[in-house]
């Protein structure tokens, strides 16, 4: 009787051990990644140079982010932020890659903005987007093709 009750109880720890570690490995593992603070002095300089240019072009009013932390994206690689403008282009909601991200997470800062529209742009820069253009219907394309600028290349 009592091995018995010994097996049983064994049993139930087993299955619960197992579906522990199953759900541990699926659920709660995180991923390593984390934040690290970093004193490398590049760093440090980009981001102090960075923050004073963007001070800069906002103060010549080339900067207008969209977002509540505005973006380094674009000022990075564009030396100006059209955000603010191309969110609120209703039915043609765009941002960089930063703004969207922080639109995704609602840190937007326009309002009237639907987060969920807002399609993100490299503006070509690193060409996964713009870099096609693809005429959506291919049966309009003898009368687009007419009124569109002329691609190199010709392929589509
Ligand atoms: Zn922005
Ligand atoms: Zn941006």
């Amino acid at each position: 009787m009592i091995n018995k009750k010994l097996l049983a109880l064994f049993g139930i720890s087993f299955i619960i051990v197992i579906a522990l570690a199953f759900l541990y490995s699926k659920y709660w593992r995180e991923p390593a990644a984390k934040y690290v603070k970093t004193d490398n002095p590049k760093l440090i300089q980009i981001r102090q140079d960075l923050k004073e240019l963007k001070l800069e072009l906002k103060k010549n009013g080339l900067y207008s982010c969209c977002i509540q932390n505005e973006c380094n994206w674009c000022a990075l690689h564009m030396e100006h932020c059209p955000c603010a403008k191309l969110v609120s282009a209703k039915g043609n909601e765009k941002s960089c890659p930063e703004c969207a991200a922080a639109w995704n997470k609602k840190q937007g800062r326009i309002p009237g903005v639907d987060p969920d529209a807002i399609e993100v742009t490299t503006f070509g820069i690193y060409g996964f987007e713009e870099g096609g253009h693809h005429q959506p219907d291919s049966s309009e394309d003898k009368t687009k093709t007419a009124n569109t600028p002329h691609r190199e290349g010709g392929e589509y």
